[in-house]
């Protein structure tokens, strides 16, 4: 292929191009349909305490089994509702239907993922509101959890949202944070609730030297903004460790659960005597 020119080559690739594309399209068909007959899935991920394992809240995930298909990720889908306006109707199911389970956790929290692109629509702390009303939810039990990338790009419009979604009583955690081109200036011009560091940086210290420090310095300048900081993607004992050692209060990653159905939450709590406490190293 190497000898082929530039023109040739750009005829090869065309074929998998429209391929490429039709198959995004069958995609967005299918996701569409599936979240007109509510076929996407909730599952939930145990947050639990530094101080103590034990579980304190969960983050909201959602699921597609795609017919035929099988299992599509999150990282997939999500971004295909995005590009066709199917982000607010996938992102109030997700938000409606955790709501609704919460009610069955009296002492947990709960975190729900929110895209950009339903972040951006001037009705969504409405919509918010609305859900809230719907299900009766605690309010103040509800995280909201966003990526820095609107708050860069929209700082006024994602003020006046913020300052109405607060206004419900729900909170607003920085999700993602250390994955992209985090700067320090919006994280104090926002004042989040909560800061959630990405699972990359957590995956690091295991075989990277500079991440133990770049840990340091995240977790000291969150705390200097007296924001509480959630690590993800905690997967080994002596990433715990390490994490409980730096300042995190709380910790979240395959050592302690993968996401799972509220069923499967329940069960936890019959475990332990209803307590659902995991052992820390
Ligand atoms: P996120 O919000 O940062 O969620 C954490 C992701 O890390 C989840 O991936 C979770 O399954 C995964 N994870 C948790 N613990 C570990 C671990 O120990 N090791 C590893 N390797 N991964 C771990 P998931 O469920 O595939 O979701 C990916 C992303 O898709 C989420 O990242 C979030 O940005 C987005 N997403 C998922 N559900 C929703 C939703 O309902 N609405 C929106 N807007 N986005 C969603
Ligand atoms: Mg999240
Ligand atoms: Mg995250
Ligand atoms: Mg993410």
């Amino acid at each position: 292929r190497a000898k082929d020119g530039g023109r040739s080559r750009s005829e090869y690739y065309k074929p998998e191009m429209d391929a490429e594309r039709e198959e995004r399209l069958h995609l967005e068909i299918d996701l569409r349909i599936a979240i007109e007959r509510r076929e996407l899935m909730v599952v939930y991920q145990p947050v639990v305490s530094a101080a103590d394992g034990r579980i304190v809240g969960v983050e909201a995930l959602a699921r597609w089994n795609r017919k035929g298909h099988g299992p599509v990720s999150p990282d997939v889908f999500i971004p295909i509702a995005e590009t066709s306006g199917l982000i607010d109707q996938l992102g109030l199911f997700v938000l409606h239907r955790a709501c609704e389970t919460l009610k069955r956790w009296p002492s947990l929290k709960l975190s729900v993922n929110v895209s950009p692109g339903q972040f951006r629509d001037p009705a969504f702390p409405q919509n918010v509101a609305s859900v809230l009303r719907k299900t009766e939810a605690r309010s103040a039990d509800i995280t909201l959890e966003m990526t820095e990338g609107y708050f860069i790009q929209n700082a006024d419009r994602a003020k006046t949202s913020m300052a109405e979604l607060r206004r419900l009583g729900v909170h607003i955690a920085l999700d993602d944070f250390g994955a992209g081109f985090s700067s320090v200036g919006y994280l104090r011009q926002f004042g989040f609730d909560r800061m959630k560091i990405d699972k990359s940086l957590i995956h690091a210290l295991d075989h990277e030297r500079s991440a133990v420090d770049m840990l340091h310095a995240t977790v000291a300048l969150a705390r200097s903004l007296d924001i509480p900081v959630t690590a993800e993607g905690v997967e080994t004992d002596a990433q715990a460790l390490q994490l409980r050692l730096t300042g995190c209060d709380q910790l979240q990653g395959y050592l302690f659960g993968q996401p799972m159905t509220a069923d499967d939450i329940d069960g936890l709590f019959q475990r332990d005597e209803r307590r659902a406490i995991f052992s820390l190293a």
